[in-house]
């Protein structure tokens, strides 16, 4: 193969003045765009599959621009989610309450009393004031937080249970989802994993059969993302808790999601009420921040003193603590919990799990209206591993994707500006209004009016 094209590629310094790449990017983001576009054509060259054209330096000036217009596009974006899923993991989960993000903004724009107390003018702990409300919502002796409820469950086994038996049930052996499998979670903390039972039977006998000098912990887990119907059978807290007594065991409760308030009232049954799971006596409860809790992400462990003390204690604390502001953001959402009727009305999770299908109709058919678009009857789910088999009934736009095809439709709304994030059934697009903001509904419209218009993809 002829080199003669290779020879042909402009120098940097003669790109840089090229007026195509005369942007306000500074001038290292430019040389470097240059350069990873000189040599990507210089492989393409290698492999012969440039034509000669598009060597011109006009050309190649107009390719580096362009790269520096999608490199303003990457990284973090916001999204509308019209997906009507609330907790979507990909999309980031818990939106924050507005105090909890003034909160976190406030820590992170200045300094604070993070570890002092400013009576005393000593140090103190970062967790005193969290503590206090754990204390107050959850009715536990005792709370602390880590990084997510993955690292509460490592943390906690770790320093109650490190070396020892942890007894769990087969029907409990959970996959959440990326890498948190029980069995894996248990072989890091360094605790040893007893199971007992099958997949969809355990009896609080089977419990106690395997009960032997080494046991060190009894864990229950939420199955949070699946449900066992039909023939099953689990023990309840009360009972594991009388167990543990007896044997004096501390029984591990890992609770997942962290309902604060009674999802009854929205008609979800079966998530687990965490005061209520402190009461019956689970000497350790862990829950998730940034699920139902509607939190910045973190992990919380309310229980007894001492082994909260000793959780603390472990040199993993230091590795799994929260900075100053998720801290503040998970204090601040807490403190709205205060007052049920403050936490419904300000938490958004809250909020868009209990919009109702009165509230979610005339806003469908404001959108619809502007788009053509068929407003129905349809189910949501809350998302992010929690109450999987129970709907939310709500109310969608339907689009009719004729010519596109929805998954074309659905891909485009997906690299518009801004993103749209739409489900997709019986051949249309759906969108959902409950994770929308009404604020958001203008740029929804015109972000589906710009796919409906625009050209296919070649
Ligand atoms: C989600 C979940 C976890 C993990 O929580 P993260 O905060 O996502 O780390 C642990 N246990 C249970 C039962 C869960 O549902």
């Amino acid at each position: 193969m002829s080199n003669q094209p290779l020879r042909q590629l402009p120098a940097v310094h003669v790109l840089l003045t090229h007026p195509q790449l005369q942007t306000d990017h500074p001038h290292a983001q430019r040389v470097a765009a240059i350069r990873a576009e000189l040599t990507e054509l210089r492989q393409c060259i290698e492999q012969g599959v440039v034509p000669d054209g598009e060597l011109t330096l006009d050309a190649i000036a107009l390719r580096v621009r362009e790269r520096l217009v999608r490199g303003e596009r990457r990284g973090f974006r916001r999204v509308i989610n019209a997906t009507g899923i609330v907790l979507h993991t990909n999309l980031g989960r818990s939106v924050l309450a507005e105090s909890a993000m003034h909160a976190a903004q406030s820590a992170g724009s200045g300094y604070l009393n993070l570890e002092l107390d400013l009576e005393t003018g000593k140090r103190s702990s970062r967790q005193a004031f969290l503590r206090e409300l754990l204390r107050e919502l959850t009715g536990a002796p005792s709370g602390t937080a880590v990084n997510n409820c993955a690292a509460a469950t490592v943390i906690a086994l770790r320093a109650l249970a490190s070396g020892k038996e942890v007894i769990v049930s087969r029907g409990q052996l959970i996959e959440i989802g990326g890498s948190f499998r029980i069995p894996d979670i248990m072989a890091v903390s360094g605790a040893v994993l007893r199971e007992v039972g099958t997949t969809n039977i355990t009896r609080l006998s089977d419990y106690e059969t395997a009960i032997n000098e080494r046991t060190a912990a009894l864990m229950l887990i939420h199955p949070s993302n699946y449900r066992l119907r039909g023939f099953t059978k689990s023990v309840p807290l009360a009972d594991l808790v009388t167990l543990g007594r007896k044997h004096q065991l501390p029984v591990i409760d890992d609770c997942g999601s962290g309902a604060l308030i009674d999802f009854a009232q929205f008609g979800l049954t079966g998530e687990p009420f965490i005061p209520e799971r402190v009461q019956m006596g689970a000497d350790l409860v862990l829950f998730s921040g940034d699920k139902l809790l509607g939190g910045p992400q973190a992990g919380v462990i309310v229980g007894r003193t001492d082994l909260v003390k000793q959780i603390e204690c472990d040199p993993l604390m230091r590795a799994f603590r929260l900075d100053k502001m998720t801290l503040a953001a998970l204090e601040a959402t807490l403190k709205l919990y205060r007052d049920e009727a403050t936490a419904m009305a300000q938490v958004p999770t809250l909020r868009m799990i209990g919009m109702t299908r009165q509230e979610l109709r005339p806003r469908a058919e404001h959108v619809a209206a502007q788009l053509g678009g068929q407003v129905c009857e349809e189910v949501a789910y809350v998302g992010g591993g929690s109450i999987p088999d129970q709907a939310l009934p709500g109310v969608v736009v339907a689009l009719s994707a004729d010519g596109i095809g929805e998954e074309e439709l659905a891909t485009r709304l997906r690299l518009g500006e801004p993103a749209v994030l739409a489900r997709i059934k019986d051949g249309r697009v759906l969108l959902d209004v409950r994770t929308v903001w009404e604020s958001q509904e203008e740029a929804l419209v015109h972000a589906v009016r710009s796919a409906l218009r625009q050209p296919a993809r070649s």
